[in-house]
């Protein structure tokens, strides 16, 4: 039910929903608040408090940043004793890394904080923006029975759908269900009514704190591997200087070649103590590494399994676990255990 006296923070990174055509190129740019406010009248109809915070410049999301990133906690840790519900527009194009990321930056998180933002700008008729907008803005206020905000999760809400943050990837660059949640069901679904999946929420402990982490390490990378991978890519690869960790991108579930030069340079990458983590090219699923024997090959290597997390949420997870100053033992560790929902480690 909404709280009449819920106050929310509408952080306004950048993104479509507020961007506008310069005339001159035809291209879409960021643009400013009063531009966006003024095209949803209708957020004065809302019986709750909204305070505006801008990010400046506004930025397309494809810019995005750890740094981008740092900056949205510490907005939300500046003002979390002041709110109860964040919502933060943010373009589509990285959004699922970002809610990935800052999924990981709070720990036991008590208030919603909900990425949302449009394919089509606000200002075009027919905008997806509005809805997007307004229902976030709701979530962002719902509270419970107790007074306890319905969902105290990082989510990202699109087209009528509610999803955990980490479980998201964008899957589509033409129609406005730009989002899915492959391998986890929605937390809500927004039709006539909210109706939110309560038992899927994740619970947070209501007598400790919540805890900010500011600090990320990006020396990490994600490579992909395809029919035809060489070796030279595959060293280069793992040889970067200074590299920590790499998100393995294989086939089904968690299938590589099984050519020698090929486990070779892995195992020599983890004996070098890089991480390296097995994560599938395909959008639902999980990786079994003892299913096959290719698997069972990169299992050998020292190569750990990723189960089904996407490679947004794995790229997130080693940059706050390394941030962390954690051992790559200690990452490969946690890597296997569930922090905030970001994975299912029953391979069955
Ligand atoms: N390029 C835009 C962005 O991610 C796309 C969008 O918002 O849909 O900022």
């Amino acid at each position: 039910m909404i709280d009449v006296n819920a106050h929310v923070l509408l952080i306004y990174t950048g993104g479509t929903i507020g961007m506008i055509e310069n005339l001159e190129t035809g291209a879409l740019e960021p643009f400013n608040f009063t531009h966006l406010r003024s095209n949803v009248p209708e957020m004065k109809r809302l019986n709750f408090h909204v305070d505006t915070f801008i990010f400046d410049p506004l930025i397309d999301s494809s810019e995005i940043s750890p740094d981008k990133w740092r900056e949205m906690v510490k907005v939300v840790k500046d003002h979390y004793s002041q709110y109860d519900g964040f919502v933060i527009l943010h373009g589509t194009d990285t959004m699922s890394y970002t809610a990935s990321a800052l999924s990981f930056m709070f720990d036991n998180l008590t208030k919603p904080i909900i990425l949302t933002g449009s394919q089509l700008p606000i200002g075009k008729l027919r905008t997806d923006g509005k809805e997007n907008l307004i229902t976030a803005l709701e979530i962002a206020a719902d509270k419970d029975v107790d007074g306890r905000p319905v969902v105290p999760e990082v989510c990202i809400y699109f087209q009528n759908l509610l999803l955990r943050g980490n479980r998201t990837t964008k899957i589509n660059a033409e129609n406005f269900n730009a989002f899915k949640s492959a391998n986890f069901m929605e937390l809500a679904e927004a039709g006539v009514n909210i109706v939110y999946n309560t038992s899927k929420i994740l619970k947070p402990n209501y007598t400790k704190e919540v805890a900010f982490y500011e600090s990320l390490d990006d020396s990490i990378a994600v490579l992909k591997i395809f029919p035809g991978i060489t070796p030279e890519v595959l060293t280069a690869v793992l040889n970067i200087h200074d590299i920590k960790a790499v998100v393995l991108e294989t086939y089904g579930s968690g299938n590589a070649l099984s050519d020698d030069w090929f486990l070779a340079e892995l195992q020599r990458a983890v004996d070098r103590d890089i991480v390296i983590v097995n994560v599938t090219q395909c959008l639902h699923g999980t990786v079994q590494m003892h299913r096959y024997e290719t698997g069972q090959n990169l299992l050998k290597a020292g190569v750990i399994s990723g189960y089904d997390l996407t490679t947004e949420a794995a790229i997130a997870k080693l940059m706050f676990l390394f941030g962390l100053n954690k051992l790559p033992n200690q990452v490969r560790e946690l890597m296997q255990v569930s922090l905030r929902g970001e994975m299912d480690t029953d391979e069955a």
